[in-house]
């Protein structure tokens, strides 16, 4: 960057006024809320894990939440704006291996540096209700909470697959099995599946609420609450029952019961309790279940699977059809059991040819259908679609929807609904989370550690291959609270997401010592108004915070809360300076730390909230930081001149009046759009407007010596807006303009538009692109004198008429008795309006629209170097006034 001397005394050190502003916020109070405040305005990131640094996702994220905070403080909201730490999560462990501490003293550096980034970008929060999950205060309450939900019947013990190490003879996290191998990430040895009992959430108790709820999140993302819908993948459908072999009837769940007499196939899941059974009988089911067992999920092979020797009866035909164990069929979905259609399922279909079974189609497409039943061949390809019966006796001929009804009640069936959404697993085997409060004895099973021994808190951090929790020897052995016999204390934690279920609601009251939060106040001051945050967090986060509040409601903890975010904003990511995403491998990362010491923390909010609206991504561009950084030491070179006396300070009288009206409109007309937009969270737009404010003041100072309350006006509404995005520089300009109270504090400028504002910038922007055209193509070189006439009342009359007729525009203006004394020429103007009666605008009446003209004149004469007269209809040369239209003064240009 080249500075010269004069400019660099003129601007101002972001590295002095920075630091000052953010030390005289704190001692202000600023960002603090008193607890006794009514519903304040609740605006929230989510908050960061505590990874020790911020990166630029961050940076963006947290502008936009503080640029919004500010701005609803400023328009005299109270407003809550926390902030705090996801501060639980194994990369910690991984920490404090590699540097040989524990994760509760790495967890506490990077909370300290973190929060010194924070306040360095000027993020203005209620440190007052800082929280940091890993701090016993913050989860006891997940402790206290999971036993409020198992006493609500909302926690199982359920089986799951989890990675174990048989050489480290240990449970693995999933980021602990490294590469396409699955290796233990410690000892290399391939990992195998081992199905084990864990704590789980019976989040699918809420699955219809969840689901049914997120119509009326009017203010979320349409593709999050898509995301939510699939995830919790309702499906009506019914089920049915099938005589298996000697093992009684196996119960099936399917969508599409009108294909139940194509059903060649019986699969039961490698879970399945009849599954299990045949194993005892039969070896080769048996070592089949046991392969199935350790081989991974998300290797499934359609294929797989081996026929039990057992054979099914299909209720629809009688017929007996042969039984396999498959482990594309899943313990977990609908019943474990399904009855194959290869005909019209592509999945069955694969499974048919690998084994050579029969495939017949009991479906075929409607008349109005575009496939032709003759090109259908399934023993090629299934055919999915819905269609006409056939091959199904008595109800050939029935279409798909109303054989899926008939048939529930022919074979004995019941509607069902079943959901894709599983249960909340939160057992995880690792240190650094919650202790799940649970000991198990061996008498009383599973007995809950009381109250009064809350919280478990964790014991020394361990070095040890497997899980540190297990490690720890005197503090896994307690006694039974029951019966007080040796037990053994849950050596699994919770998982981390259980922590940000709810942190939103400790904001509240995060000092509160008999309970998660004050429940009163929660109920007052929730929901979240305006939730910022990555769109990774579409489906788990955001599902289980909705679980939690509306569990909570139900407890009675938070009153008629069921909805934690109101609104929710996915902010895009910031890519590289060539368009990828930011990474180390490619170099092409920004670190917020180098732009706040170059350029402040100013500048980096204020480019990166230019660049585009929140949602959308875009790269790092160096001139868009430059062009920030050069636009805000401008403004204030603009406000320090004005403030030194050197903008001139004597109020202007004639030409100097309208040009000073001018300017006065266009400030309240730009508080206006601003405020609209910072609404909706388009800043870029607001900031531009600025631009455009900014712009117009040096104009404003270079045609004439501005109006002094006028210019002083403009300067502190530019301050203002920018104030939300740039807050250092903002308050020093306001400091410059002789504010002695904080321009944070300060009242947004009164947003309205002037009256009839739209039509006016209209007519002066059409005037000028008028005269442009008329100067390239006549060819003028030098204009002298610019002559605007404006079009006399009875064209604005004709025009109103135009507007208002149905069709016969120029019968309805003939018939007008005060128009037929124009004559010809008001009937020669009717038709050309009626031309396009349909697009015609309203327009200023005559004197407003020369009332108008004035005002921007000056901008004509800036531009074209000319004079410029603006006459009204009696004084212009009539020849000129009859070119003259409403909303187009005729134009003359005299060289
Ligand atoms: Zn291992
Ligand atoms: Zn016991």
């Amino acid at each position: 960057m080249t500075t010269t001397g004069e400019e660099r005394e003129r601007g101002f050190d972001h590295t002095e006024i920075e630091p000052r502003w953010q030390r005289t916020w704190d001692e202000a109070d600023v960002f603090r809320i008193d607890d006794d405040e009514t519903d304040p305005e609740y605006v929230l990131a989510m908050f960061p894990y505590t990874s020790g640094s911020l990166h630029m996702g961050h940076v963006r994220n947290y502008t936009i939440t503080d640029a919004y905070a500010r701005f609803e403080r400023m328009r005299g909201e109270s407003v809550l704006h926390p902030m705090g730490w996801d501060s639980f999560g194994l990369p910690a462990e991984n920490a404090a291996e590699e540097r040989d501490t524990n994760p509760r003293d790495w967890t506490m550096q990077c909370i300290d540096s973190m929060r010194d980034q924070l306040t360095e970008m000027g993020f203005g929060y209620d440190w007052d209700r800082e929280l940091a999950t890993c701090e016993p205060e913050y989860y006891q309450w997940n402790q206290w909470l999971f036993k409020q939900l198992r006493e609500e019947g909302l926690v199982e013990r359920q089986a799951a697959e989890l990675n174990w190490c048989p050489s480290c003879e240990t449970v693995l996290a999933d980021e602990q099995v490294e590469g396409e191998d699955e290796l233990c990430w410690r000892c290399d040895t391939p990992i195998e599946a081992r199905e084990m009992d864990q704590w789980f959430f019976t989040i699918t108790d809420y699955a219809e609420e969840l689901l049914e709820s997120l119509d009326d999140l009017d203010g979320w993302p349409n593709n999050v609450r898509e995301m939510q819908r699939n995830w919790i993948g309702k499906q009506e459908g019914a089920s049915v029952a099938f005589e298996v072999g000697d093992y009684g009837e196996v119960d099936i769940f399917t969508t599409r019961l009108d294909t139940i007499h194509g059903a060649t196939f019986f699969s039961l899941a490698p879970g399945h309790p009849v599954a299990q059974e045949i194993a005892q009988q039969n070896d080769e089911v048996s070592e089949y279940i046991e392969m199935a067992e350790q081989a991974d999920e998300d290797d499934l092979d359609v294929t797989s699977g081996v026929f039990t020797g057992e054979y099914a009866i299909n209720p629809a035909t009688g017929e007996e059809i042969p039984v396999y164990v498959a482990d594309y069929v899943l313990t977990d979905v609908g019943t474990g059991a399904l009855y194959a259609v290869p005909a019209h399922d592509e999945r069955d279909h694969e499974f048919a040819e690998a084994h050579d079974i029969d495939i017949v189609q009991v479906v075929e497409p409607t008349d109005d259908a575009d496939a032709d039943p003759e090109a259908i061949d399934v023993q090629e390809a299934a055919y999915p679609e819905d269609g006409v019966l056939v091959n199904s006796g008595e109800f050939d001929g029935l279409e798909s929807a109303e054989a899926r009804d008939r048939f529930v009640e022919a074979f004995d069936g019941e509607h069902r609904t079943e959901y894709n959404l599983r249960d909340w697993g939160i057992s995880r085997q690792r240190y650094w989370g919650t202790p799940i409060p649970m000991i198990h004895c061996d008498d009383c099973g599973y007995v809950e550690v009381p109250d009064e021994d809350l919280p478990v808190e964790l014991p020394e951090f361990v070095h040890t291959t497997g899980n540190p929790l297990d490690a720890a020897d005197e503090w896994k052995h307690v006694d039974c609270p029951d019966c007080g016999a040796d037990a053994v204390r849950e050596t699994d934690t919770m998982d981390t997401f259980v922590d940000s279920s709810w942190y939103f609601l400790r904001y509240t009251s995060p000092e509160m010592e008999e309970a998660p939060f004050d429940a009163e106040r929660a109920s007052d001051w929730m929901p979240v108004d305006q939730y910022v945050g990555g769109i990774e967090h579409a489906v788990m986060h955001l599902l289980y915070a909705r679980f939690f509040t509306k569990v909570l409601d139900d407890l009675d903890m938070v009153d008629g809360v069921r909805e934690p975010f109101t609104n929710l904003t996915n902010q895009g990511m910031v890519l590289g300076e060539d368009g990828n995403k930011m990474s180390k491998s490619l170099g092409n990362g920004v670190s917020p730390q180098r732009i706040i010491e170059e350029y402040g923390a100013d500048t980096a909010r204020l480019f990166i909230m230019e660049a585009a609206q929140p949602e959308k991504e875009f790269a790092w561009s160096p001139e868009g930081v430059q062009s920030a950084h050069s636009f805000l030491q401008n403004v204030y070179t603009l406000v320090s001149a004005y403030a030194e006396g050197e903008a001139g300070t004597a109020a202007d009288t004639g030409n100097g009046a309208d040009i000073a009206d001018y300017v006065a409109r266009e400030i309240d007309a730009t508080a206006a759009n601003a405020t609209a937009e910072f609404e909706e969270l388009r800043f870029n737009h607001a900031l531009q407007a600025v631009r455009e404010l900014v712009s117009l003041l040096r104009r404003y100072q270079e045609a004439t010596t501005p109006d002094a309350d006028t210019f002083e006006r403009g300067l502190a509404t530019a301050a203002k807006l920018l104030a939300p995005v740039a807050p250092h520089a903002a308050e020093e300009m306001w400091a410059e303009l002789g504010h002695d109270d904080l321009i944070a504090e300060a009242e947004w400028p009164a947003a309205e538009a002037p009256a009839d504002y739209g039509m006016e910038r209209q007519l002066v922007e059409n005037t000028r692109e008028d005269i442009r055209d008329i100067v390239d193509t006549v060819g003028i070189e030098d204009p002298q004198t610019i002559t605007l006439a404006v079009a006399p009342e009875w064209k604005h009359r004709v025009l109103n008429l135009a507007r208002n007729a149905d069709g016969n525009v120029v019968g309805t203006v003939m018939q007008d008795e005060e128009l037929r004394e124009q004559g010809e020429a008001a009937a020669d103007f009717a038709k050309e309006l009626a031309g396009r009666a349909q697009s015609l605008d309203e327009q200023l009446p005559p004197e407003r629209e020369q009332a108008a003209l004035e005002r921007a004149a000056w901008l004509v004469e800036r531009e074209f170097g000319a004079d410029v007269v603006v006459q009204g209809p009696e004084e212009a040369d009539p020849d000129l006034v009859g070119k003259a239209g409403p909303g187009r003064p005729a134009i003359d240009i005299a060289e």
